[in-house]
């Protein structure tokens, strides 16, 4: 048996993880700036919970789910998360949230398994960092959230584009829904075979088809649909988002693959990413709550693909490489003890600083710290250490100097400039 990883299943090392890191660590900020506090869900959860939530005739629960019979009494049959917003809906009943204090500003960040064709920014396993509002009806919510993507995006430097829809509420949805039959019916021989079976179960998805892209032009556009409520609503989230200086395009024909979307929906796009280019998805999804069993609560929410907004920083070649600032050579098992000291009040002053091995030689030393990418060489030697000094060298210009301890932070933080 070969011990390598499953298909679709990535190991990150170094750069890959780190832009991953920066992006998680962006939404995080940006995500307390907005007052929202952080929940951590189960990765496993019963299958049933998706096919509550998620729905029944969604890609994923149809055939993205790792699903399996767990080993208890009653082989309770379980699922690696495909997406975060059951689990975050299921935890905010299950704490009583919606009778107790039902407006609550959720942020959570993890892994994702959904098991469909890997290719480039699409795999098995992936992360989301996603946002879910509940309480909170209102438009001025919808054009906060919006606005808050808007700003990570400009703040991570990405290039990108908002689109932004209304898909109509329970009361508008039923004539969408059936134009959508209806012009899918007169479409048939063109519809490939995964619409032939949306048109019944989810003809919504009709629009989502991503082997027919063009002929969903001649497709009804739910924005015809919306009742007076829901397009007031819309119009109010379009009025503050051109208020805010946020720029977006309305896509009539964009839905959500997922079933429990209303009102508001919205995709962003990055540069750089070729087929798969959404970094950020979500909506309204008033229903929610309460078919999860939970009080009528109003909800809105997204997620970022993280793997996919890693990609675009690095196609943009805005994810900064991790290297030390200095790399701390000491000569002989006396400099060694000096140079353990020296090297730790150093990250005391907030410098990245390697200490390579003291048993090679300066040559293989100096290339190691080149390697690396240290701007700075510190060479400690015996006499340095009687006079109090070291040799601090400036990598990039291959310059030399001679530093007290005191002065090394300064000198290291120099090295490498123009
Ligand atoms: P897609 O149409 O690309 O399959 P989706 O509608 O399934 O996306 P959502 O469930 O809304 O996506 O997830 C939100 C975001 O999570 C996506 O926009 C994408 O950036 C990311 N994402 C979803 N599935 C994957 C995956 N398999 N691999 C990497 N990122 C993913
Ligand atoms: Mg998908």
């Amino acid at each position: 048996m070969e011990l390598t990883r499953l298909r679709g299943f990535r190991d990150l090392i170094g750069a890959d993880a780190s832009a991953m890191s920066l992006v998680e660590e962006r939404a995080r900020v940006l995500a307390e700036r907005y007052s929202m506090k952080e929940v951590r869900i189960p990765v496993l959860e019963r299958t049933q919970l998706y096919q509550r939530s998620t729905g029944e005739t969604s890609d994923i629960v149809e055939k993205q789910m790792y699903t399996f019979a767990d080993r208890d009494e009653g082989e309770t049959v379980v699922a690696l998360r495909p997406e975060g917003t059951p689990g975050v809906v299921r935890a905010y009943i299950e704490a009583g949230l919606d009778r107790t204090d039902p407006e609550q500003r959720l942020f959570y960040s993890g892994p994702m398994f959904r098991r469909e064709r890997p290719q480039k920014g699409r795999y098995r396993q992936f992360y989301q960092f996603g946002v879910e509002v509940f309480g909170r009806p209102d438009a001025a919510c919808d054009a906060e959230i919006l606005i808050m993507i808007d700003e990570l995006c400009r703040d991570l430097k990405v290039p990108f584009t908002m689109e932004i829809n209304s898909i109509g509420d329970q009361k508008c949805r039923p004539a969408f829904r059936e134009a959508l039959v209806q012009w899918g019916r007169a479409h048939w021989d063109a519809l490939c075979d995964d619409c032939h079976n949306r048109i019944d179960r989810n003809p919504l998805r009709l629009l989502d088809c991503k082997i027919d892209a063009k002929l969903t032009e001649s497709a009804p556009k739910s924005l015809d649909y919306l009742c007076g409520e829901c397009r007031a609503h819309f119009d109010t989230v379009k009025e503050l988002l051109i208020a805010a200086n946020v720029q977006f395009i309305v896509n009539p024909r964009m839905v959500r693959g997922l079933d429990y979307y209303t009102r508001t929906a919205f995709e962003v796009m990055a540069g750089g990413l070729g087929a798969q280019s959404t970094v950020v998805a979500g909506g309204r999804y008033d229903g929610l709550v309460e078919t999860m069993g939970g009080a009528a609560v109003a909800g809105i929410g997204f997620a970022i693909g993280i793997d996919r907004m890693a990609l675009a920083l690095q196609a943009a070649g805005l994810a900064p490489a991790a290297a030390p600032d200095a790399a701390i050579i000491a000569m002989g098992p006396a400099a060694t003890r000096h140079a353990i000291v020296v090297a730790r009040n150093l990250r005391e002053a907030n410098l990245n600083v390697e200490m390579l091995s003291p048993e090679r030689k300066m040559k293989a030393l100096l290339a190691r710290a080149s390697k690396i990418g240290a701007r700075a060489a510190v060479i400690i030697g015996d006499d340095e250490i009687a006079r109090g000094v070291v040799q601090v060298r400036d990598l990039k210009h291959s310059t030399q100097r001679e530093v007290t301890v005191a002065e090394a932070a300064r000198a290291i933080a120099a090295a490498g400039k123009e």
